[in-house]
């Protein structure tokens, strides 16, 4: 096995086992690796720190598999990390076959995401590690999780980073259907799994959802990044007077219509537009339109350190014309999926919003990702879902 020399004095957050190892921290490569290749960490005094994947093509060079040194990394590993993901996933409010089975480094499983819809467990490899284990890590999940089919949707664009192609297609047991239903308890939804967002559906909101219903009732309510309108069907079976959902993408805006139907909110009044959120909220601000209940999740805008400061303008804009829409009384449920955008910065930049629409807000409760979406206490970076919910006057 190759050795991965860390720089002198950069093994700190190793011995913290936080998981990667950027280029920066690496002193030099002894023997030969290829990419995904299992190699050794060790310090420049030579204490060995680690076991993991190297990714020759990305910044993030290693990715820890193990702080033990006497577990290999062979197949009964992959087993075993998969046996305790799907295990810390047996609580109470996860549905359980509408979870996310395993979240990455949360799960000692670096670049590997699998969710589980009804009868599939739907994955995406995005790192040169799990690529090269795909095999193990598929048969281990068929046999696991009790799925009919294992379904690989690596097609996101992180992996071009780690030097590798897009890829989707069945990988074990059963093809799933163009729609697969899935049952979350108060609601059911739709999820495109073969072509739907990440792997099709936004499993971490479901928390929120079920916040947003208890919050709905006679609310008339703008759901806006609705996607396939898992807030709208929410707040509709919670007792909204009305659902707008506003989302740019045709084909989820459709989706959110079926979902809809299949939830039997059919009677509440309901509006499909699709349009450009920025450019249409302005236009409803002209018109001096108003909601008593917005819900605002957009797409992360910030993916690096160097987008920060033009994602804060983003959120600042966005949540300016809800505060602005929100009628006295109204409610304000904002989101943040940018891990770089820390709780408190994203609480600020609310703030701020709130403090140029001249309205006074109440901040109710902070959020976040559900618990099938757990991060690592060495890991921190894995929470990245953040939200709040505000009550105007
Ligand atoms: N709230 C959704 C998830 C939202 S993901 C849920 O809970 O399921 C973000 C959504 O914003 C995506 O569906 C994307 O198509 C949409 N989107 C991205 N940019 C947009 C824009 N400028 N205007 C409207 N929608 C946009």
């Amino acid at each position: 096995m190759a050795e991965i020399v860390i720089a002198k004095g950069r093994e700190k957050s190793l011995l913290r086992r936080h998981p990667w190892v950027f280029s920066g921290a690496v002193a030099k490569v002894e023997g030969r690796a290829r990419p995904g290749d299992t190699v050794e960490v060790v310090s420049a005094q030579g204490r060995w720190l680690g076991r993991g994947a190297f990714s020759p093509d990305s910044n993030i060079r290693v990715r820890i598999w193990t702080f033990d040194q006497k577990e290999p990394i062979d197949t009964a590993f992959f087993r075993r990390r998969l046996a305790r993901a799907l295990a810390a996933r047996d609580l109470p409010g996860i549905p359980p076959t509408a979870r996310r089975l395993v979240a990455a480094e949360a799960d000692g499983l670096p670049g590997l995401i699998v969710d589980r819809y009804a009868d599939f467990a739907v994955c995406q490899f995005l790192a040169a590690g799990v690529e090269r284990f795909k095999a193990e890590i598929a048969d281990a999940l068929m046999e696991l999780s009790g799925c009919a089919g294992v379904y690989e949707r690596s097609d996101a664009e992180v992996r071009a980073k780690e030097g590798l192609t897009p890829l989707t297609g069945p990988l074990r047991g059963a093809e799933p259907p163009d729609l697969v239903e899935i049952d979350e308890g108060p609601a059911r939804f739709l999820v495109d799994v073969r072509s739907g967002h990440k792997t099709g559906f936004y499993l971490d909101q479901r928390d929120n959802r079920r916040l947003v219903a208890t919050h709905a009732s006679g609310r008339r309510v703008l759901n806006c990044f609705a996607y396939t309108g898992g807030f709208g069907v929410a707040a509709a079976l919670g007792g909204a007077s009305g659902v707008t959902h506003l989302e740019a993408s045709a084909p989820a805006l459709e989706l959110a219509r079926k979902n809809a139907a299949l939830n039997q909110v059919e009677h509440v009044p309901a509006a499909y537009l699709e349009a450009d959120a920025f450019a249409r909220l302005r236009e409803m601000r002209d018109a001096k339109e108003t909601f008593d209940l917005i819900v605002l999740d957009p797409p992360k805008f910030a993916d690096s350190k160097a987008t920060l400061e033009r994602a804060c303008r983003g959120y600042k804009d966005v949540n300016l014309l809800a505060a602005r829409l929100l009628a006295p009384g109204g409610l304000l449920f904002t989101f943040s999926c940018s891990g770089l955008m820390e709780p408190d910065l994203f609480q600020k930049v609310v703030a701020d919003a709130f403090l140029d629409a001249g309205r006074d807000a109440l901040i109710l409760s902070r959020l976040s990702q559900a618990p099938d979406h757990p991060a690592a206490a060495a890991f921190p970076e894995g929470r990245y879902l953040k939200g709040l919910l505000l009550r105007v006057d």
